[in-house]
């Protein structure tokens, strides 16, 4: 499969090339030259094949011939090595989990999915390759986590000094081997500015090679699309009319599932829930794209006021409004509705939603309210525990703690603290030096 670049789409490139590059130079976003198109018998037996496979069919031909039948089994197998299970809630509202992952977020996914592939590009180079980093939290846990013992990988995280909670945190900084946190005193912003001065520093590139693994790289995008497959496997036989309920930030996670639709899984509706951050529920309505500034809210994974992967989607429908507001919705909520829902629904319904999966748990009832032949599938993002400081303190002491999170605490915590100044960052990035066994073969 060739890759094009939304700016330029004369400029195409490899699978391999647009991973290993994340952006193309002109600084567009990576797109597949063709929508591949399922099998349909694939699609009528679904429930017949396990997980793995399905991932396999899913995004083979997104691969293509670039990464042999079994190395890309055994990616997908790695990548999908925990469960995605579907909780009825209420009416025609069932949740997916996707935070039983490693480090509770489905970030998780697009990560070692990424972190496979570049681990097999690599396999033959004699010069480690050093994925840098900026996070404001559950990105650089997901890649940490992915990238752990990749070997030919080492792993640079920026994070801003006392703005990640205490999970996040551990998360970030008591793997050890191939991963090393920068503990920045600053914010994320100097974090995120000090990550791009470095990807074009020339002194930097050719001492110590970088490369990103931020969320519009195609092998973190495209694997989203394995989600949607799996709940339309749990749900197919009784619902007929199947929509999904997005919580979105950077727009990566529906934009996958827009290009499963694409390829063939029959979705009726797509719902782009979003927070205070509501660019493109404001699109939908003016046809008027204007980012503003972003604001933080309870859902600060979301705080996004200029979505990257929103020209993605626009590609997907060739630029037709009308065919893409036949097919999405978009709503946005403020925190107080928000911390309003966590509450009602664990009152009433006994399920605990996390910010995020809260803001896609009341889009789905505003779409259900227009259209109540639907089902629907809110996609709850992240495990509540990991937003337990910001929780209602009504339902706060009621969030259940993962037996995998509470080893955590008592890790010791192992970071470099830096000014947020570049010069100070790229000394230590030249001089950094990874104690790691298993990159030495
Ligand atoms: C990143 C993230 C989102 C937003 O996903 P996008 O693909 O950026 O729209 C939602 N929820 C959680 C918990 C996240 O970490």
């Amino acid at each position: 499969m060739q890759y094009y670049s939304l700016q330029n789409p004369a400029l195409k490139v490899s699978f391999e090339t647009a991973v290993t590059e994340g952006m193309a130079p002109d600084k567009g976003l990576y797109f597949p030259e063709q929508i591949p198109q399922l099998d349909p018998t694939f699609l009528k037996n679904l429930h017949q094949y396990t997980d793995q496979e399905i991932g396999y069919e899913v995004i083979k031909a997104f691969v293509g011939d670039e990464i042999p039948e079994p190395q890309l089994r055994k990616i997908v197998a790695d990548t999908l090595h925990f469960p995605f299970p579907i909780q009825k809630v209420s009416r025609a509202t069932y949740a997916l989990e996707l935070f039983h992952g490693p480090t509770l977020a489905f970030k998780d996914v697009g990560a070692r999915f990424m972190a496979g592939c570049l681990g097999y590009f690599r396999r033959n180079s004699t010069k480690p390759v050093t994925v840098l980093v900026a996070t404001s939290g559950d990105t650089g846990a997901a890649v940490a986590s992915g990238f752990y013992n990749v070997p030919g990988v080492e792993v640079v995280i920026l994070y801003p000094s006392k703005m990640v909670s205490t999970l996040q945190e551990k998360q970030l900084t008591t793997l050890g081997g191939n991963i090393r946190a920068l503990e920045i005193l600053g914010t994320f912003d100097d974090c995120q500015q000090i990550v791009k001065t470095a990807f074009l520093d020339q002194e930097i590139q050719s001492k110590r090679p970088l490369t990103s693994a931020n969320s519009i790289n195609v092998a973190r995008w495209l694997p989203q699309m394995f989600y949607y497959f799996l709940a339309y496997r749990q749900m197919k036989a009784a619902h007929p009319k199947l929509v999904f309920s997005v919580p979105s930030g950077n727009f990566g996670n529906i934009c996958a599932g827009m290009m499963a639709a694409a390829i063939g899984l029959p979705v009726s509706h797509f719902i782009a829930a979003t927070n205070a951050n509501d660019t493109i529920p404001r699109f939908m309505q003016t046809q008027e794209y204007k980012p503003g500034r972003a604001v933080p809210t309870l859902s600060n994974a979301m705080d996004v006021a200029d979505p990257s992967n929103f020209v993605r989607i626009l590609e997907l429908y060739g630029k037709n409004f009308p065919q893409l507001a036949a097919s999405m919705s978009s709503y946005s909520f403020n925190d107080k509705d928000t911390a309003r829902a966590m509450e009602r629904v664990y009152k009433e319904y006994h399920y605990m939603l996390d910010p995020h999966g809260a803001v896609g748990y009341l889009g789905l009832q505003q779409y259900l309210a227009e259209d109540p032949d639907a089902t629907g599938v809110f996609l709850e993002t992240a495990h509540p525990v990991k937003f337990e400081d910001t929780a209602p303190k009504a339902i706060r002491d009621e969030i259940h703690t993962p037996a995998k999170v509470m080893s955590l605490y008592g890790k010791e915590k192992s970071s470099i603290v830096l000014p947020a100044d570049y010069q100070a960052v790229k000394k230590t990035l030249l001089q950094l030096e990874f104690q790691n066994s298993e990159l030495s073969h």
